[in-house]
C-alpha cells in the first residue's frame, strides 16, 4: 500500500484524490490518508503529489504513517 506522510499536513491540493482509480483517499484532521485495505498499489498518486507526501509503505521510517493512515481512514 501507499501512505500519506507529513508533508501533506495543511496541503490543500487534491491531485492525488482525482487520479486514484479506487477512491481510497479519505480526509484526516488536516491532511489526507489512504485506506490500506482499498489501495491497490498502483502508484499513480505518487508523482501527482506536489509536496511528495505519498510514499510506498516499503520506504524506511514510514511505519508511524502506516498506522496513522489506517486509523484515520477507518474512522469513516
Ligand atoms: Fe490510489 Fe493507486 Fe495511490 Fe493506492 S497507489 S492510493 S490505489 S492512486
Amino acid at each position: 500500500t501507499y501512505v500519506v506522510t507529513e508533508n501533506c499536513i495543511n496541503c490543500k491540493m487534491q491531485d492525488c484524490v482525482e487520479v486514484c482509480p479506487v477512491d481510497c483517499f479519505y480526509e484526516g484532521k488536516n491532511f489526507l490518508v489512504i485506506n490500506p485495505d482499498e489501495c491497490i498499489d498502483c502508484g499513480v498518486c505518487e508523482p501527482e503529489c506536489p509536496v511528495e507526501a505519498i510514499l510506498p509503505d516499503t520506504e524506511p521510517d514510514v511505519e508511524k504513517w502506516v498506522e496513522i493512515n489506517t486509523k484515520y481512514s477507518l474512522e469513516w
